[in-house]
């Protein structure tokens, strides 16, 4: 018996701002959008609290809340969103097959990825405990609560640099802790943290604890990984900034990556090495990883999707 192919115009495979903006300016084109959610339906505002820097929210919003609302704009227009994950794609030929874990294998004639991107984070039991209550993975986002006290960072690459320069801005005093004793971010960058009089190296060590009570964050206990010593840091803001990882497994192989796994797309479009597939938002985009951002290239990549099927 022959496999039945449900046949779309265009398949969004991602449901964070970029997977959902696309979604809503696929579905105004009549493309009639079908969008796979993936295993984190909304994306990664979801496990945050308050976004307060999305335009149009003067009073802020739960990242939940912002993400379920613009997935109900997206469905006013007739897109088709789907709890699932895709789970295979051929892109050697179009249209493009795709297969996700409801057990359908749809061809597309155009395929948007939005799957975004995961920060990494430590896996110590009190970094999880307090997620949203004093520990953040980005500064840009949460700096601002932060204003006037001491916080802490760990990383030591070009993200937690930026990271550190911005905070130093607003707070009063950064605690950059490093596991070693010296940082992989660019000499410009290190320049930086030289430059910054606010921003303490705390060199060779490594979070062991985040202290914290019913108000949130306290401080954190860092290690010596020389010494062995244990020390205990008053801050009332912890940010993490060791790296993100792309989701993008599905797609090695059958779609040009860049060495650190991110979708490579032409510069100024959300083309990306297989004519017809677009890429929007975190799993493109290493350097800005805004919501705004990814909902910015979500509307481009939807209408390119529209332009390549009607050119
Ligand atoms: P990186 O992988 O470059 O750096 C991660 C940092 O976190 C490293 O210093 C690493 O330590 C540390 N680290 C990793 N895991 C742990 C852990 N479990 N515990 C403690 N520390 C840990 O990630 P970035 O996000 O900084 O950068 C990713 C890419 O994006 C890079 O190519 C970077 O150059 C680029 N980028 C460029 C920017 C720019 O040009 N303006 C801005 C931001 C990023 P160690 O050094 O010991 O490995």
């Amino acid at each position: 018996m022959s496999e039945k192919i449900e046949h779309v115009r265009c398949l969004i495979i991602g449901s964070g701002p970029a997977g959902y903006t696309a979604a809503i300016y696929a579905s105004r084109s009549d493309l009639k959008p079908v969008v796979y959610q993936g295993l984190q339906p909304g994306g990664q505002l979801t496990i945050t609290t308050e976004v307060d820097n999305f335009p149009g929210y003067p009073k802020g919003i739960m990242g939940s809340e912002m993400m379920d609302e613009i997935k109900q704009q997206a469905e006013r227009f007739g897109a088709e969103i789907r709890f699932g994950v895709v789970t295979e794609v051929d892109f050697s030929n179009r249209p493009f097959i795709v297969k996700a874990d409801d057990g359908k294998t749809l061809s597309a004639e155009t395929v948007i990825i939005a799957t975004g991107a995961c920060a990494k984070w430590l896996g110590i039991e009190s970094e999880k405990k307090f997620m949203g209550m004093g520990v953040s993975g980005c500064a840009t986002c949460d700096g601002f609560f932060y204003r006037g006290q001491d916080v802490a960072i760990v990383g030591g690459g070009d993200t937690a640099v930026e990271e550190a320069t911005y905070l130093a801005k607003l707070c009063k005093k950064v605690y950059m802790i490093h596991r070693r004793n010296e940082l992989r971010a660019c000499k410009t960058m290190q320049h930086k943290v030289e430059n910054t009089p606010n921003i303490e190296m705390v060199w060779d060590s490594v979070p062991e604890e985040v202290l914290g009570d019913d108000s949130g964050v306290t401080g954190v206990r860092v290690r010596n990984v020389k010494s062995g010593e244990s020390k205990d840091i008053p801050v009332t803001g912890f940010f993490v900034a060791i790296g993100h990882k792309p989701n993008t497994e599905v797609f090695e192989g059958k779609l040009e990556l860049d060495k650190f796994k991110y979708i490579k797309t032409k510069p100024g479009t959300t083309r990306t090495s297989v004519t017809g597939v677009f890429a929007a938002g975190d799993v493109q985009d290493p350097h800005f990883r805004q919501a705004i951002t990814a909902a910015g290239t979500g509307c481009m990549a939807a209408i390119e999707a529209e332009r390549f099927l009607t050119s």
